[in-house]
């Protein structure tokens, strides 16, 4: 019996993940982003950064103590291109 799957999407101002509940971008969600963007990280590094001002917003709002490196590994580390795309 498996469930019908649900999209790994934000579920705002929490910020977490619809599909699995973990901190958004969980790890589906982040696959799912670099197989959508393959062809142009940059866009996806523009994406992740606007979606990573609205959830400091947004959390900053909840917790009145949001760590910005924190959000910058969450949003953005883990989707810079680690010199496999040969951009130097
Ligand atoms: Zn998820």
């Amino acid at each position: 019996m498996s469930r019908p799957a649900r999209p790994h999407l934000p579920m705002r101002p929490l910020w977490r993940c619809r599909g699995c509940g973990a901190e958004w971008p969980c790890q589906p969600a982040r696959l799912a982003l670099l197989v959508d963007y393959r062809e142009d990280r940059t866009a996806l590094l523009i994406y992740l950064g606007t979606l990573m001002v609205e959830a400091g917003t947004q959390l900053s709002q909840l917790n009145g103590h949001v760590v910005p490196e924190d959000l910058a590994g969450r949003f953005l580390t883990w989707a810079r291109a680690r010199g496999s795309d040969g951009s130097s």
